[in-house]
């Protein structure tokens, strides 16, 4: 796009970004600090709002919004030729582990198959980066008293349909690099926390259920680590991956806060001042993944990126949201039919709180 406008260092060009899964949880957080930080740009969304995205997260905000399937190649074909985007950002999934292991095929149809529609509609109609969000979790686990990190460079061996569903949207993602010369990059970041996450996942989860005296019930014994990056660390490294990311690269992204599952519960109650007592252990998620570590140093010496959240400061303006937004906010509706839990699935099925 031509009307470039001097920045304090560079230029900066106005941008038509389509942002897929705008309406959920990382999405919606990425809409506003893309707005934000690049008020110029035209943003469409397209979501088709699931149990986890949310059409009114994004009110407000200056955007088009298109509710729909990723994998319905004939609308986005449609929306691609008339809007031609200069960037994709790609966040629609299915993106909860224990969903995946009641019901894969969804997250086939989706993360795999809506992808290669994304990469071939942006193949057909030119575009200049397609950015796909993916995850640490298709490198499988690290042992509990393992030292190492993954890095661009590890074996990718998923261990959830979840995570192999991901892996499978990287392949695609390079393949359509490497054989149609598809601008491609991709993201894959640790443990995502912060507002607007839906009560299935685990923090949220955890602090839904202390603040209602109810019992935090906990995989296994809690040893499980997981790298903890605050959503707005994810958001800046993505917008940075995009004005200066080389194509065709890996980025991880790490929030360098690793923490035993059961000590986040614990400081969870120790915020909202209640006992510990509150803690159940419950039988072990099959396939749990032991630890997640993720080296970084690659986006930290190519672009200059570090996440700046400190765990208990990000946790404690995540409780602040989720106190403001009321605990009920996010409850599991069950919309669309697809493939939500009813309330009353959802608290007996997600109470050990996936992640
Ligand atoms: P989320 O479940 O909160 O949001 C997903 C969004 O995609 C929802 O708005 C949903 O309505 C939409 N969606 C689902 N299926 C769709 C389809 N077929 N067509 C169009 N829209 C569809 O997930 P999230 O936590 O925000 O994750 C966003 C992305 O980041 C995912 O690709 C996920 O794999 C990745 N990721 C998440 C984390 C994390 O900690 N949450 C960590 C690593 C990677």
């Amino acid at each position: 796009m031509e009307d470039g406008k001097e920045n304090e260092n560079f230029i900066i060009f106005k941008m038509k970004v389509l942002v897929t899964g705008g309406a959920g949880f990382i999405g919606t957080n990425y809409v506003k600090y893309h707005l934000e930080k690049r008020p110029a740009d035209e943003l469409v969304v397209l979501d088709a709002l699931t149990y986890s995205g949310h059409k009114e997260n994004l009110a407000g905000l200056n955007l088009r919004f298109i509710e729909g399937r990723i994998e319905d190649k004939v609308m986005v074909n449609q929306l691609f030729e008339e809007e031609k985007f200069d960037w994709i950002v790609h966040f629609a999934a299915e993106s909860h582990v224990d969903r995946s292991i009641r019901n894969p095929e969804i997250f086939v149809t989706t993360n795999v198959l809506g992808t290669q529609v994304l990469l071939d509609a942006a193949r057909n109609f030119g575009i200049k980066r397609f950015h796909h969000v993916s995850t640490d979790e298709i490198y499988g686990d690290l042992g509990l008293n393992s030292t190492d990190k993954f890095t661009e460079e590890s074996f990718i061996a998923p261990s959830s349909p979840y995570s192999a569903s991901k892996a499978s949207s990287d392949m695609m993602c390079l393949a359509y690099k490497r054989t149609f010369g598809l601008p491609v990059t991709i993201s894959r970041c640790s443990n995502n926390y912060g507002p607007y996450q839906s009560l299935e996942n685990f923090i949220p989860r955890m602090i839904d259920l202390a603040a209602k005296d109810e019992k935090l019930q906990i995989y296994g014994t809690g040893e499980n680590i997981r790298d903890w990056l605050y959503v707005k660390d994810h958001c800046s490294a993505i917008l940075e991956i995009l004005e200066s990311g080389r194509s065709g690269e890996i980025y991880n992204i790490g929030g360098d806060s690793e923490m035993k599952n059961i000590d986040v519960a614990k400081m969870i109650l120790k915020i909202l001042g209640k006992s510990e007592d509150l803690i159940e252990f419950v039988a072990d998620r099959k396939g749990h993944d032991e630890r997640y570590a993720i080296d970084f140093s690659k986006i930290k010496s190519e672009l200059g990126w570090t996440p700046r959240g400190v765990f208990e400061e990000g946790l404690r303006q995540t409780i602040e949201w989720y106190k403001l937004n009321s605990y009920e906010r996010n409850h599991i509706s069950g919309r669309n039919g697809h493939e939500a839990l009813s309330s009353h699935e959802s608290h007996k099925q997600a109470s050990a709180a996936g992640l």
